[in-house]
């Protein structure tokens, strides 16, 4: 069912919606970016469409709904332990086309990459995503290289206009809204400013051994902005947290990890798998464009840019696959 509709409108759906779903979108945190006086644009809990953030990119992905950066999964003592609870309600986000992309990719390591995550499963299944057309490309995008500037996988979409919205409804759960009926189509990108190209028959042992790799020995800083900020980085560490009051009791939780950060390839006997910035851009570098690919048969990367808004060295993923094809060029 396809309707145009006021913000009122929309508003009093989102309400009836809200008594079975709490709705997630991009809303504007005021003085909490990374620069001084600058906001932070992140998921948060909304309840009317005036509290959204569509003008701009979220600085981070929707993947914090889903993946908490922090996540309780058991408590213990010292004879037992309980599961952490999963909460009851379902979820509904607002997404754009290469993020709802990307969970495609983040159920693949979580569910269909050997045994499926007991924890990302129980949450997954209460997710709904609600489809926000992009009108235009922003900085640095490449979804449309990437091919991920469409999807259909999604329960409605909205196409948003200056005084109305325009909804696409799949799931019969969502009519709830009341508008007139409208003939449209979703608004997608097109053309993006950014565009690469990904050689086809990369071979891993040659990149590895580019010497443009040397040059990010420099320039990165370990930050692990870039994967904190990516849609479709699925890396986690564990941590054990024992109370004040009593050190036999605490919990486990899971945890994001960079695998560009110091430490996250160190092993037993004091090894570690890669020691300099360059080997650990090349290996985040070819899982996103190689060998994810090699192992799905599509690419991780999804193109939102967000590696590249983010990297307060300004270390370009674009430029960095540019590079690698080039590379490849070379010498055919
Ligand atoms: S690698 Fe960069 S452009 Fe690709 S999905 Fe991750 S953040 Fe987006
Ligand atoms: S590439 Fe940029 S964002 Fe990523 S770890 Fe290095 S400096 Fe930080």
């Amino acid at each position: 069912m396809k309707l145009k509709l006021n913000y009122e409108a929309f508003d009093r759906g989102l309400e009836k919606l809200s008594g079975e779903y709490k709705i997630f979108a991009p809303v504007v945190l005021d003085y909490k970016g990374s620069f001084s006086d600058t906001p932070d644009i992140r998921y948060k809990e909304v309840n009317k469409f005036s509290e959204m953030e569509f003008a701009l990119k979220s600085h981070f992905s929707p993947k914090e709904v889903m993946l908490p950066i922090n996540e309780i999964l058991l408590y213990f003592t010292q004879d037992e332990y309980s599961e952490a609870k999963a909460k009851d309600e379902k979820i509904l986000i607002f997404m754009r086309a290469c993020d709802i992309n990307a969970v495609k990719r983040i159920d693949e390591i979580y569910l269909r990459n050997g045994e499926e995550d007991y924890y990302y499963k129980r949450m997954r299944d209460k997710i709904k995503f609600v489809l926000v057309g992009c009108k235009e490309s922003f900085r640095n995008c490449l979804c449309v290289s990437m091919n991920s500037n469409k999807t259909e996988d999604y329960a409605m979409a909205l196409n948003i206009r200056e005084d109305e919205l325009y909804i696409d409804i799949k799931d019969e759960e969502f009519n709830v809204f009341e508008g007139e009926n409208a003939e449209f189509e979703v608004d997608y990108v097109k053309e993006n400013y950014v565009k690469v190209e990904i050689p086809e028959n990369i071979d891993p042992i040659k990149v590895n051994q580019a010497p443009f790799w040397q040059e990010y020995n420099a320039r990165c800083i370990s930050c692990g902005r870039c994967n904190f900020v990516c849609p479709t980085c699925t890396c986690f560490t564990m941590q054990d947290i024992f109370y004040r009051e009593n050190e036999n009791v605490g919990e486990r939780r899971r945890v994001w990890a960079s695998c560009q950060v110091d430490g996250f390839t160190d092993i037993a006997g004091g090894h570690s798998f890669r020691n300099t910035k360059g080997e650990r851009l090349r290996f985040k570098a070819m899982h996103k464009i190689h060998d994810f690919n090699k192992r799905f048969g599509y690419h991780m990367c999804v193109g939102c840019g967000r590696c590249d808004d983010n990297c307060p060295q300004y270390i370009s993923f674009s430029t960095t696959i540019d590079k690698i094809n080039e590379f490849c060029k070379e010498g055919e």
